[in-house]
């Protein structure tokens, strides 16, 4: 399913500008129209489109709206799949299924939903307030900034900060691994309803403590470190609304992708991490916040499952701490779900192949903090594989 039915991870909007001018000019077929209703007043329509367009077979051929803010696909027929996606800024990705192309001349319309307002808490933890109060500004604004350039459709609708820099607790969180996840919901605060953002002073997923570290634990909990950039809070957002690192699809994307996982330069999201954002059931926009009530959802496939962990070998050392993460807590690293011990063999397969003689130590770490006793117990018996069966 994956690939057929949802668009590419690339990038769209290039290929869409492209202006398509036999479309244009054959005014006398009988053409249909793609109309939409609840546009946005700022910029075109790309549309990704499907059905059998003047004879051939099409999945995801790109438009833009005319000047009077429809598109002209050409004479379109039924085809292997028949739907049009739609982008345009200030407007959530719109999806129109089984759209009933004939060989007549049809207006198909897509609806718009409105801009989708989407509130964030954070949480100030470590001091001093006023430097904190400033770093969680500036990425508001960021995050902000790139979902209202990328066309993700969505808006900061809050940034409610609270300032715990005085709890008698928060020292305990200055230093933060997702292992505190749990005690600093109940230790500091939790708001269930949003994603919950903490500024600490240094964050370790895995490769040691850094004040330039921030991590995404799952459950709507971020944790963001004392010098993390502003273009981070994207980034790892975004793991909340189940997008996956890029950094293994080297032929379209590089360091200027939100979701690249090492980057001083963080700006765009493409059409298709924005359809995912959107579509995925267990984005936070739809598991979480609710904001799409009533309209279809797909599974796409999580990055993490689809790109080989054969490929994540490649990385060597750097992809151990991914890895032991997708031991720890199964398929979706950043998402805690069920047990899945496949999975989890697939990772331990690549720890071996990277070597285990540093990863043994780093495996027993997690297993020493594995809250979950049959994983605790599956990590045990790994540890012990690993070091050679003693
Ligand atoms: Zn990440």
């Amino acid at each position: 399913m994956i690939g057929a039915v949802c668009p590419g991870w690339g990038r769209a909007p290039k290929a869409i500008l492209v202006v398509v001018l036999g479309a244009l000019l054959g005014a006398c077929d009988p053409h249909d129209r793609v109309k939409f209703t609840n546009p946005s007043s700022t910029g075109e329509i790309g549309i990704l489109l499907d059905g059998t367009v003047d004879g051939s077979g099409e999945n995801d051929k790109k438009y833009i709206t005319t000047a009077d803010g429809h598109v002209d696909p050409g004479g379109v027929t039924s085809g292997a799949n028949n739907e049009v996606i739609a982008w345009q800024k200030r407007r959530p990705v719109a999806l129109e299924e089984s759209v009933g192309w004939t060989a007549g001349k049809e207006d198909v319309t897509v609806p718009f939903a409105n801009h989708m307002g989407i509130p964030f808490e954070v949480w100030l933890v470590k001091g001093p307030t006023a430097d904190r109060q400033a770093q969680a500004v500036a990425a508001c604004v960021k995050l902000d900034q790139i979902w209202r350039d990328e066309r993700m459709g969505a808006f900061i609708s809050s940034f409610s900060m609270n300032d715990v820099t005085g709890d008698p607790d928060a020292a305990d969180f200055h230093d933060f691994t997702c292992a505190k996840a749990a005690d600093i919901k109940t230790d500091i605060g939790f708001n269930a309803s949003r994603i919950n953002i903490y500024y600490v002073d240094r964050v370790d997923f895995g490769t040691g403590f850094g004040t330039g570290k921030g991590v995404w634990c799952g459950g709507g909990l971020v944790a963001m470190g004392r010098t993390t950039s502003d273009h981070l809070s994207a980034h790892e957002a975004g793991h909340g609304f189940e997008l996956d690192h890029v950094n293994s699809l080297t032929t379209n994307f590089d360091t200027t992708n939100v979701m690249h996982n090492a980057s001083n330069n963080r700006e765009w999201l493409t059409e298709g991490q924005t359809f995912r954002a959107h579509l995925e059931p267990n984005s936070a926009i739809n598991d979480l916040y609710a904001l799409r009530p009533g309209l279809p959802t797909r599974d796409c496939g999580n990055l993490s499952e689809t790109v080989s962990l054969k490929a994540v070998v490649e990385f060597g050392r750097e992809a151990v701490p991914f890895l032991l993460r997708a031991v720890a807590v199964g398929p979706s690293p950043e998402r805690v779900r069920s047990f899945d011990s496949s999975y989890r063999q697939r990772a331990l397969n690549a720890l071996v192949a990277i070597g285990p003689e540093y990863v043994v130590e780093d495996l027993r770490t997690v297993g020493d903090s594995a809250e979950d006793a049959d994983l605790r117990k599956w990590i045990e018996d790994a540890v012990r594989k690993l070091s050679g069966g003693r």
